[in-house]
């Protein structure tokens, strides 16, 4: 079987593992492909799994072989000292050199390759630790040891380490690991004790129990022995009690059988239940919705995993073991279930169709560890003798075709029907003793209340019937009283009304016929005068009716007048619209006359004068007619009144045909008595009509030419008002009328003073600015007017100082228009400069202002010879202007 020398036993063997390389497994230690990196957990079952959740799919994993050397002994050391050892180790490369004799060597690769000075710890590490893990997983576990008897098998397992920690053996550090990670309050570990020996199998924690049976599940394949003791373990220290208890357990019975230990297997199987946490989420109810009821009916899910460690019989022959008593049956039957063990590894190893487990109660109790569902670890021993060489070597080839065993790990998952049925089981009894608790309380308490109500119901029922018969009582009794003074009262009455009626019924009805006649007599007047009552009504009634007929003729009558009276006004007020309608008329044609004749040029002052007055003259003899007509038909006051009509056009027609009256001096007197002057000045300050303004001006320029009139215009302030027509004028024309009505007051001898203190002559002055020769002609006028009135009063001997045209500053504009080409200005500034000059005390102005020389030129120029004589008899009486001129030395 062993290859030639340097050829490595696995890198050569025909039987290689499925899928795994030599390179791949010269590399791997047995931690590296622990439960945390190589196992992939299956997924659990499902509900309707029949309590059992399994997953038909498992994860391959080879059985995992570890060689451990022990270290030399005394003994060894002392017998071998001239030998050289049988193996060497190389754990680096994980190989074993088995020394065959002086020249060869066969190499072995494992797992692992632990030397002498391996501790106990880095043991534990590599071969158990990652099946420990894995049974923490949910997964069967088995950790065994195999070897010749005094190799370390029991050093490697079952050492307690009580007097060095550092020695403790993989049972007790395994059993450390798996208390540290599950919870106790949900998860359980429990442990079975057990010896092989001559193929029984003995209950270590309980020796009565010695025949123990194996039941395997046929449908799962699952072993167990329901006959074995199980301890619960909750803490190390009774589980080290427990293995205590199991090994003197051992001792007893190998004592009593006259055997070793070392000729029976020791199994201890640690049983690990787990519940799975979230473990409820992955499963719902039948139409895929958790009710909470379902939730909290549904059974833990638990894992369970079984981790069994073997410490296997010496596997050294049995005659060269050197035990005696025993006979080769015997010796057969010792090591019956190592060598089934061997075989059913070999048929593993070589994928052999048949496997003998059923051979012995070994490998029927460990079909799961080798070629089954479980992760298996196994530990081969060996010492260094070369006296056990054979030994030696047959360890190393068993542990050479474990190697070559592949397992399938399969999650064992089911759920907990127990558990919860018990839980639910408690809840209903707790359900049920507070339901019974409570219904009780409730009874009780409806007994209670219902005893109250009747207490109150029948203490009420008394009251009400006390408080009844006391009432009926109190109204029974004033009942009777009542009824008892009625009694009374009616007898008195009685008694009463009998007396009376005795004595008065004769006269009574006496007095009574009496008052019938009575009564019978005045219904009679009374009806008389009923009747004739009625007959009067009816003749009124006739007279009445006649005189509402009267009512109505006079009603109607005086409809009929008023009627006639409306019509009548509608009929004068025809009438006054014609007038109206011809007055304007009449002006219209007036106007037209006055603008298309031919320019008059009156050769005196009184033509002058004459100019100012509207050409009624000039009307048509038909026109005059019919406004002398209107005159009569309608009345001057009627038309005066129409001044202050409300009407302005009414207004402006009044004003005309009362101009058009006032330019016939005939009419005047009338005019100014019928108040016609009061109420054209008032028009001039009432109307902001120019027309109005213009044509009123025109009638009171009219008017002003008689000297009472105009005393009324001064008296009336008709200065002011013409003053601020003028100033508010824009037509000449109205400039025109303003300046004639002021020129015709400047030629009145006693207004002179209140004229110019009212400023009549600024007044005229302001006006020439409007440049109209009309206009110019107008105050021209004035001033000559004015002149003249102030030259006779000097004259007279009524005025002194200087003239009051002068004071005004007249001066100037006379001397400026002194020669106007305009020969109406010329002529009245001529006659004005000739008034003026005929005082001396007039002169030294009249030189300064330049009037002298104009003076001259009249008394030279002047086409009129009156005037021209008036200028020079003027300068020459003057000695003012005598002494001027001859300074200057012209010659006069
Ligand atoms: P086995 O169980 O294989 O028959 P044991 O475990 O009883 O062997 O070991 C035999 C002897 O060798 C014991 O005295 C044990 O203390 C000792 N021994 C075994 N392995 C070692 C080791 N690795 N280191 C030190 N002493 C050991
Ligand atoms: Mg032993």
């Amino acid at each position: 079987m062993a290859s030639g020398g340097g050829n490595y036993r696995n890198g050569t063997h025909k039987n290689s593992l499925k899928g795994t390389t030599t390179a791949a497994l010269k590399n791997k230690s047995l931690s590296s492909v622990g439960a945390s990196s190589g196992l992939r957990k299956s997924s659990p079952g499902s509900l309707g799994g029949g309590g059992t959740a399994k997953d038909d799919a498992g994860v391959p994993g080879r059985v995992r072989v570890a060689v451990r050397l022990r270290p030399r002994n005394a003994e060894e050391s002392a017998a071998d000292a001239d030998f050289a050892d049988c193996v060497e180790l190389q754990p680096e490369f994980k190989r074993l050199k088995l020394r065959k004799n002086n020249w060869h060597t066969d190499t072995y690769e494992f797992d692992e390759v632990l030397t002498e000075f391996a501790s106990q710890k880095r043991v534990y590490e590599v071969v158990a630790k990652p099946v420990v893990e894995s049974v923490l997983d949910g997964y069967n576990g088995t950790v065994m040891a195999y070897g010749q008897t005094g190799t370390g098998k029991t050093y490697t397992l079952g050492r307690l380490g009580e007097e060095d920690t550092a020695d403790r053996g993989i049972i007790v550090r395994a059993m450390e690991d798996i208390l540290a990670d599950v919870s106790l309050e949900t998860d359980s570990v429990s442990v079975s004790y057990l010896q092989l020996y001559m193929e029984s199998l003995q209950d270590l924690l309980d020796p009565t129990n010695d025949n123990i049976s194996i039941v395997e599940d046929p449908r799962s394949g699952d072993v167990s022995l329901p006959g074995a003791t199980l301890f619960e373990i909750r803490d190390q220290q009774s589980f080290l009690e427990l293995l205590r208890l199991g090994e003197a357990h051992r001792y007893a019975a190998n004592t009593r059988l006259n055997t070793e230990s070392s000729r029976s297997h020791a199994l201890l199987m640690v049983h690990v239940k787990r519940s799975v946490k979230g473990g409820d989420l992955t499963h719902s109810s039948q139409n895929g919705n958790t009710t909470s009821m379902a939730k909290s009916l549904r059974p833990t899910l638990v894992r369970k995993a079984k981790l069994v460690v073997v410490d296997l019989a010496g596997s050294e022959r049995i005659d060269k073991s050197g035990s005696e008593g025993h006979t080769l049956e015997e010796a057969k039957s010792i090591n019956l279930s190592l060598s089934a063990l061997g075989k059913c590894i070999n048929a593993l190893a070589e994928n052999s169709a048949h496997v003998p487990i059923r051979d012995s109660k070994l490998t029927r109790l460990l079909r799961d560890s080798f070629g089954g569902t479980a992760r298996t670890s196994l530990v081969i021993t060996i010492g260094l003798s070369p006296r056990h060489r054979g030994e030696t070597a047959s360890t190393i080839m068993f542990g050479q075709r474990a190697m070559k065993v592949e397992n399938m790990l399969k999650l064992k998952e089911e759920f907990d029907y127990k558990s919860l049925a018990r839980k639910l089981d408690i809840q209903l009894d707790q359900l049920i003793m507070e339901h019974e608790r409570k219904q009780k309380a409730l009874e009780d308490e409806i007994e209670r209340i219902t005893m109250d109500a009747q207490i109150q119901i029948s203490e009420s029922e008394r009251n009400c019937a006390n408080l009844m018969e006391k009432e009926r009582l109190k109204y029974q009794k004033e009942y009777k009283e009542s009824i008892k003074k009625l009694e009374e009262k009616w007898m008195m009455n009685q008694q009463k009304h009998n007396e009376k009626k005795m004595a008065s019924s004769a006269e009574e009805v006496a007095e009574l016929k009496r008052l019938l006649n009575k009564e019978i007599s005045l219904r009679k007047v009374a009806e008389e005068e009923v009747h004739s009552h009625k007959s009067q009504i009816a003749q009124l009634k006739i007279s009445e009716a006649s005189a509402s007929s009267e009512v109505l003729k006079l009603r109607k009558m005086l409809e009929d007048e008023a009627y006639q009276k409306e019509k009548l006004e509608g009929e004068i007020s025809t009438l006054q619209t014609q007038l109206l309608q011809l007055s304007f008329e009449a002006d219209e044609t007036r106007r037209r006359l006055d603008l298309g004749g031919p320019e008059k040029v009156p050769g005196s002052l009184e033509s002058l004068i004459s100019q100012a007055r509207p050409q009624v003259n000039d009307l048509g003899n038909g026109e005059k007619a019919s406004i002398a007509s209107l005159f009569e038909q309608v009345g001057l006051q009627k038309i005066l009144s129409l001044l202050e009509a409300e009407d302005a056009d009414v207004r402006v027609h009044a004003v005309k045909v009362v101009a058009n009256l006032a330019a016939e001096e005939s009419n005047q007197q009338k005019i100014v008595e019928a108040g016609g002057l009061t109420s054209l000045l008032a028009l001039l300050g009432s109307s902001e009509d120019e027309t109005v303004h213009r044509v009123a001006a025109g009638a009171i320029a009219n008017l002003a030419m008689n000297e009472t009139n105009q005393e009324l215009i001064m008296s009336e302030g008709g200065i002011h008002s013409l003053s601020m027509t003028a100033a508010n004028a824009e037509d000449p024309q109205t400039f025109r009328m303003v300046a004639g009505a002021i020129a015709n007051l400047c030629g009145n001898d006693k207004l002179q003073n209140k004229l110019r203190g009212e400023g009549g002559i600024k007044a005229l002055l302001r006006m020439v600015k409007c440049g109209h020769p009309d206009v110019l002609a107008q105050v021209a006028r004035g001033i000559a007017n004015f002149a003249k009135c102030e030259s006779r009063a000097s004259t007279q001997g009524n005025k002194t100082g200087r003239s009051l045209l002068i004071e005004d500053g007249a001066l100037p504009w006379i001397v400026q228009n002194a020669n106007n080409d305009a020969s109406p200005i010329r002529r009245h500034i001529e006659l004005a400069l000739c008034h003026l000059a005929q005082h001396e005390v007039n002169a030294k102005d009249m030189i300064t202002g330049g009037a002298l020389w104009e003076l001259v030129r009249i008394s030279r120029d002047c086409s009129r010879e009156d005037i021209r004589n008036l200028a020079h008899r003027t300068l020459t009486s003057s000695p003012t202007f005598v002494a001027e001129l001859r300074r200057l030395r012209i010659d006069y």
